[in-house]
């Protein structure tokens, strides 16, 4: 058997489109664009690229993007007196504060302190609260975690009643998507650094989401024949082919994989574009709700 491949890449195009639409009509009804803060602290690299491509995805789709860069040693106070002068700004309907902050400073209080209505990364105490209870619906949901289950609401992978296997536990991407799935009346197992038997676990799920991190790990005899595979993770693994030294691969062995698995996200082009999509499509429902 070979999977179908579920392309993350054009799947999140069309997200981009459709949100570009809306944000054009919005000012056709002369309305504000909508807005979007990013805050940076320090200068890891890799935060910097994705607050980059978020604010470039913005221009691109007729937001405003607001970027405020503060220092490595910034303190509690001026990060949470930012918070708070974006919270009263009219112009900004999203707050993104890029993760992981600096050790000294509280992540969780600067998350609780985002307006609820302008938390378009879903990660606010309130949201997730939300999102685990029974009945409540958050009002953002978690971008990457929520494009995992758009690929397999896209493609057509049934969830209500489905063994759903999570690997990974994080606050940004395995526990979020495992309430999600829950959500949806998937059955879940969350599994994690010390998860015993684990390709046992994995080869009874109808649908993997791969998010811990560690290139090409799970093996394709993990794979239960037909299971959707969701890989989250980006890694990359050194390739003398490559002008660069190396390529980026995922959690799972895609090579083996597709030989069993129905449906797969690969890696580049699968789970990676759809956390931006996710997030101007959380903006633009962000503008929305500050509209009323
Ligand atoms: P974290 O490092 O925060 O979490 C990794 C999780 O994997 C932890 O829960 C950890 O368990 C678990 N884990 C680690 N090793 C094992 C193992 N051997 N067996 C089982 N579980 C294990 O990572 P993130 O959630 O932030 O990211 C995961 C991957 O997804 C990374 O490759 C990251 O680059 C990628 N990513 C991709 C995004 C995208 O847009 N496509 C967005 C965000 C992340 P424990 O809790 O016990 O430590």
């Amino acid at each position: 058997m070979t999977a179908q491949i579920i392309d993350g890449k054009a799947i999140a195009q069309k997200v981009r489109e459709e949100v570009a639409a809306a944000v054009a009509q919005r000012i056709a009804a002369g309305k504000q664009p909508p807005g979007l803060a990013t805050v940076l602290v320090g200068d890891r690299v890799d935060s910097a690229t994705y607050v980059a491509s978020k604010q470039k995805a913005c221009q691109e789709l007729g937001m405003i993007s607001f970027h405020h860069h503060l220092p490595a040693n910034v303190s509690q106070e001026e990060l949470e007196a930012l918070v708070r002068d974006l919270n009263a700004d009219r112009r900004v309907h999203g707050i993104l504060v890029q993760l992981p902050l600096p050790a000294h400073l509280n992540e969780e209080r600067v998350l609780s302190l985002i307006n609820i209505e302008k938390d378009v990364d879903g990660f606010s105490p309130l949201n997730i609260g939300r999102l685990a209870q029974k009945g409540r619906e958050p009002l953002f949901v978690p971008c990457t975690p929520y494009g995992c289950v758009y690929l397999l609401e896209q493609a057509g992978v049934p969830i209500e009643g489905a063994h759903a296997v999570v690997l990974g536990r994080s606050n940004i991407v395995g526990m979020p998507a495992a309430l999600l799935l829950i959500g949806k009346n998937a059955t879940v197992t969350i599994c994690h650094s010390h998860t015993r038997n684990l390709p046992e676990i994995v080869r009874q799920a109808d649908i993997l989401i791969a998010a811990i991190g560690k290139a090409e790990f799970v093996r394709g005899d993990w794979i239960k024949p037909g299971a959707a595979v969701i890989d989250v993770g980006i890694n990359s693994k050194p390739d003398p082919t490559k002008k660069i030294g190396y390529r980026l691969v995922g959690d799972v062995n895609f090579e083996e994989a597709k030989e069993v698995a129905g449906f797969i996200t690969p890696v580049p082009g699968g789970v990676g574009p759809m956390t931006i999509a996710m997030l101007m499509k959380n903006t633009l429902r962000a503008a929305e709700i500050q509209d009323v």
